[in-house]
């Protein structure tokens, strides 16, 4: 796909998003937040669901954790947000910032599977439990959070660099969480490298789209 034809297909997968009424939190919700970025991103970015600045405005990642978070990117990577792409597993704010439920999930992952399609990024970085646990399942975020492992997507003809951090909005939190949160954007830094070798512990096949 041309970047053209890709900005095409993400602005109708943001367009199915903002018009859709199917859970209460899409009509509770201010402004949908589908997600912005790069359509030829290397590395997409995949949070939780949005906040109250992101609801008001419907961009992600732009309340106080999107900062720490898009500063940090900058600060250690040298790359621009504007670079990578950002969204979220789920597109609604959940009210009070509430856990997004199951339901809510699966309502919205058809729309990420897509996006991450479309985009066919090399490195997915997760923010948070729940976005790692859509490609990780069954791990705490404290064992893996900062080690790059491969993962094969039965919707990709190639395998994927899964990257799973703590959430920004952990890190903002204490300083031992900032310090994690800080050292695995050096790893990330580091993964970029192009000589550098990933241990390749995925499945042969997954089931998982
Ligand atoms: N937290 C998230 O997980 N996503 C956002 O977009 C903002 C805060």
């Amino acid at each position: 796909m041309t970047t053209n034809e890709k900005k095409i297909e993400l602005e109708k997968i943001a367009q199915e998003i903002k018009s859709f009424t199917g859970l209460d939190i899409a009509k509770s919700a201010t402004h949908a937040v589908p997600g912005e970025g790069n359509p030829d991103a290397k590395i997409m970015f995949i949070g939780e669901a949005p906040g109250q600045v992101e609801d008001s405005t419907g961009r992600p990642f732009v309340g106080q954790s999107g900062q720490l978070m898009r500063k940090t990117l900058f600060e250690t990577t040298g790359i621009k947000p504007e670079e990578v792409f950002i969204t979220n597993i789920v597109k609604f704010r959940p009210p009070d910032n509430r856990d997004p439920n199951d339901s809510e999930i699966a309502a919205c992952a058809n729309w990420l599977d897509r996006q991450i399609k479309i985009i066919s990024p090399r490195i997915i970085v997760t923010l948070g439990r729940f976005s790692m646990a859509k490609f990780i399942p069954g791990v705490t975020i404290s064992q893996v959070h900062g080690v790059a492992r491969y993962y094969q997507l039965s919707t990709m003809n190639y395998k994927l660099v899964i990257f799973p951090m703590y959430h920004p909005a952990a890190a903002l939190r204490g300083t031992t969480m900032m310090n994690a949160f800080k050292e695995d954007f050096v790893k990330l830094k580091n993964l970029l490298a192009p000589q550098v070798k990933i241990e390749d512990n995925s499945p042969s096949q997954t089931t998982l789209f």
